[in-house]
């Protein structure tokens, strides 16, 4: 009975939190400065300590004007992988409650999103939140067990390359990347689950068996860009781990889906220079990232309207996650060097445009 009531009152808690903030929350996060950067004789990032929103406003000097933005949180360049994984771990443990959750990381090539996501795997103060979340998730579901849950686990590692699909679970084991010329395809069952043929899906049962996946995907990704002549920061890396569980005292059963996503490099075509492939490459970005923002906004219109998550991979690949009662947490990633400051100044921008957003309505689909 306590346990029934115990997550009773956990649901409700999440659906109270809901009604009163919708369900997308947006952090930012400034890195430190690099060796080789410099701020010139301004600053660029500060962070006003006078107002009531201490720890979530940031302020960006450009030309001598100021420009304020308050987020849900602000991480400053002093803040640790750790400061930052405990403001997130509850939306974590959310997927364990049947939720599905997207946390992405939005920004300029060298804002530090891989760094926020992956982290340095091989030193352990390091790890970004994939790995940190992983843990968590492993270490709950263990802990359930006393309560009578039990979850089976299975991931997906996958990148959107030129609104391409490749499995970066299986792109290793083919020669000559031939696995890239596969074409997966997007479908979505009426459970709201998504299938992506022939993608590689592995049961895993321990934070280390998805550590050596995340290598093994990290390999990939390598001998793919280095085939293709790419850059890792021009592709999405969408991981995913599908949650099921089910208690036996209770007969209760949950379905959560966490997806971490460190998006393509967010810089605007003037800035990258682009010519040739790698112009047709960044239009590509652009045009998912911004069918990314069109689906948030549109999900977070006051108004019933379409919402085309047809527009991009992504944005189909995530439908499931996106809206109704999922929830969507977005890193906005910072460099404080002046050369990035108009970079930093579209990013924030975007990024309070989301926090503008409630998404806690489901809307109709297409
Ligand atoms: P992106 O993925 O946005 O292209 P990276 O995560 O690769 O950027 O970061 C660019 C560089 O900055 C890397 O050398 C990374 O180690 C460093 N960096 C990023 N964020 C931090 C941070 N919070 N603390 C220390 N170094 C960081």
């Amino acid at each position: 009975f306590q346990v029934v009531e115990g997550e009773k009152l956990r649901k409700k808690l999440h659906n109270t939190i809901l009604e009163l903030k919708g369900n997308i929350r947006v952090f930012c996060r400034v890195r430190p400065l690099l060796p080789d950067e410099n701020t010139g004789t301004d600053t660029v990032v500060s962070f006003p300590t006078s107002t009531e929103a201490l720890g979530r406003d940031i302020e960006l000097s450009q030309s001598g004007q100021k420009y304020n933005f308050t987020f849900d949180k602000v991480f400053d360049q002093e803040a640790s992988q750790r400061d930052v994984f405990v403001e997130i771990s509850q939306l974590v443990q959310s997927a364990l409650d049947g939720y599905k959750v997207c946390i992405f990381a939005y920004g300029q090539t060298g804002s530090g999103k891989t760094y926020t996501m992956m982290g340095r795997p091989d030193a352990p103060d390091l790890k970004g939140l994939i790995p940190r979340s992983l843990e968590q998730i492993f270490q709950t579901s263990q802990s359930l067990k006393d309560q009578g849950w039990k979850y089976t686990m299975q991931a997906s590692i996958l990148e959107i390359y030129n609104e391409t699909i490749r499995d970066l679970l299986s792109y290793a084991r083919k020669e000559n990347g031939a696995s890239s010329s596969k074409q997966y395809t997007i479908k979505h069952d009426a459970n709201g689950n998504t299938h992506v043929s022939d993608l590689t899906i592995k049961d895993v049962c321990s934070a280390d068996e998805i550590s050596s996946l995340l290598q093994q995907a990290a390999q990939s990704r390598s001998v793919g860009r280095t085939q293709m002549n790419e850059q890792s920061s021009r592709s999405h890396f969408v991981f995913t781990l599908r949650i099921s569980g089910k208690n036996e005292n209770t007969e209760q059963q949950v379905q959560g889906v966490l997806n971490l996503i460190d998006l393509a490099g967010s810089e605007r075509l003037s800035r990258s220079g682009a010519m040739g492939d790698r112009l047709k490459e960044t239009q590509a970005i652009n045009k998912s990232l911004s069918s990314l923002s069109d689906v948030i906004f549109a999900l977070g219109g006051k108004k019933e309207e379409h919402i085309p998550f047809r527009n991009s991979k992504l944005t189909y690949l995530l439908q499931p996650c996106l809206g109704g009662d999922s929830k969507t947490l977005m890193f906005v990633n910072i460099s404080p060097d002046q050369s990035s400051t108009s970079e930093s100044l579209c990013s924030l921008r975007f990024a309070a445009r989301v926090n503008a957003c409630e998404i806690g309505i489901p809307r109709r689909q297409t």
